[in-house]
């Protein structure tokens, strides 16, 4: 396609630029994404990954997003085939603390009586939220993305300025990649490292409070498998798994589980969180070009996605109608 045929080009395929793509397209935009990973080897298939607007800002607009999202991954939830599900479970801290604010959006919420609680815990609260299977969900949406026309070409850029004579429009999802992009000296990377497990029969999620340790604690269950977590280890951009640091999760999560004492390990996974004091997306003009970011979602970037994309979207059909 030649920028008079292309409506719109996205650079990144993790969950903000497929999603942002996907959103493009089914509003009628001719839209390519140009990645220089595919989505099945960047941060968003690292991820746990369950709805939930931790530690991100703006908070007025992570509200507004995240409420869209849920919405979303809620209905999604109701084909197997996307890899979205809703599970229940408990979140709890060893500490005296106050529950999520948005706890109260959740199916099920309420807080839990002590017996509910693991030795050591002093607090904690129920609900039903959308856990995502990664790597299953990011196929359904690279599916539904070549549904409604969009495409994915695999392309690494050095800077912004190459893309616009492409289309009249460029949105920019390159989670971390934004940092040499932008550039942005605000973005710095979270470490996470995740362990994948043969599930041997739980259902239900468990996820610690663990403040702003870099140490996390949670296990969430994806059908045939469990996904063990994790770490948050900020300004580490090692992207091989650790196997001390795997090692040291399943020993974590087995001390609140004693069925993950011996359990057979599938696969390990490690992501960088594009993290910066308050997400951006935004737009200003390179030339004649509208240049969208959408990126710096830190350990939301699932939660917030379907929000983001939709804003972005709506945005431009409203300045082009
Ligand atoms: C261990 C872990 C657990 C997590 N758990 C959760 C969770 O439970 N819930 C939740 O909501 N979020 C979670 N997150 C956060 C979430 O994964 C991220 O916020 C999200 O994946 C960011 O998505 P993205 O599309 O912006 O970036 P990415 O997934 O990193 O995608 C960026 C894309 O841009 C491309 N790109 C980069 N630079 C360039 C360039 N120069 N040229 C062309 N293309 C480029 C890349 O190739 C890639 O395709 C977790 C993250 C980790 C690591």
């Amino acid at each position: 396609m030649t920028r008079t045929d292309l409506d719109a080009l996205v650079i990144g395929a993790g969950v903000s630029g497929l999603t942002t793509a996907i959103c493009l397209a089914e509003a009628g935009l001719r839209v390519r994404i140009w990645a220089a990973e595919p989505p099945e080897r960047t941060t968003s298939y690292a991820a746990g990954a369950m709805w939930g607007p931790y530690l991100v800002e703006p908070l007025d607009r992570v509200r507004v997003w995240s409420a869209q999202t849920l919405d979303v991954l809620q209905q999604l939830a109701t084909d197997p085939a996307t890899g979205v599900r809703l599970v229940s479970g408990i979140e709890a801290s060893r500490k005296p603390v106050e529950p999520p604010k948005w706890g109260n959006q959740l199916d099920g919420f309420r807080m839990c009586e002590p017996s509910e609680l693991p030795d050591g815990f002093a607090t904690g609260w129920r609900y039903t939220a959308p856990l995502v299977d990664m790597p299953v969900y990011l196929g359904y949406l690279r599916g539904r993305l070549e549904a409604a026309g969009g495409e994915i070409a695999i392309r690494r850029i050095d800077s912004l300025d190459e893309t616009v004579d492409v289309a009249p429009v460029v949105v920019n999802c390159t989670g971390m990649g934004a940092g040499d992009l932008v550039p942005d000296p605000d973005l710095i990377p979270i470490r996470g490292q995740l362990v994948v497990v043969e599930n041997p029969g739980i259902t239900e999620f468990f996820s610690e409070d663990t403040g702003l340790s870099p140490d996390l604690l949670h296990f969430y269950p994806q059908g045939e498998t469990l996904v063990l977590g994790g770490t948050a280890q900020p300004g580490e951009w090692n992207p091989e798994p650790d196997p001390d640091v795997a090692a040291a999760i399943v020993a974590r999560c087995a001390e609140i589980e004693p069925r993950l004492h011996a359990v057979r390990v599938i696969e390990h996974r490690v992501g960088l969180r594009p993290t910066r004091p308050y997400v951006r997306v935004e737009e200003h003009r390179i030339d004649g070009t509208k240049m969208i970011h959408s990126y710096g979602h830190g350990g939301a970037g699932v939660t917030l996605s379907w929000g983001c994309a939709l804003e972005i979207a709506s945005s431009l059909i409203r300045s082009s109608g």
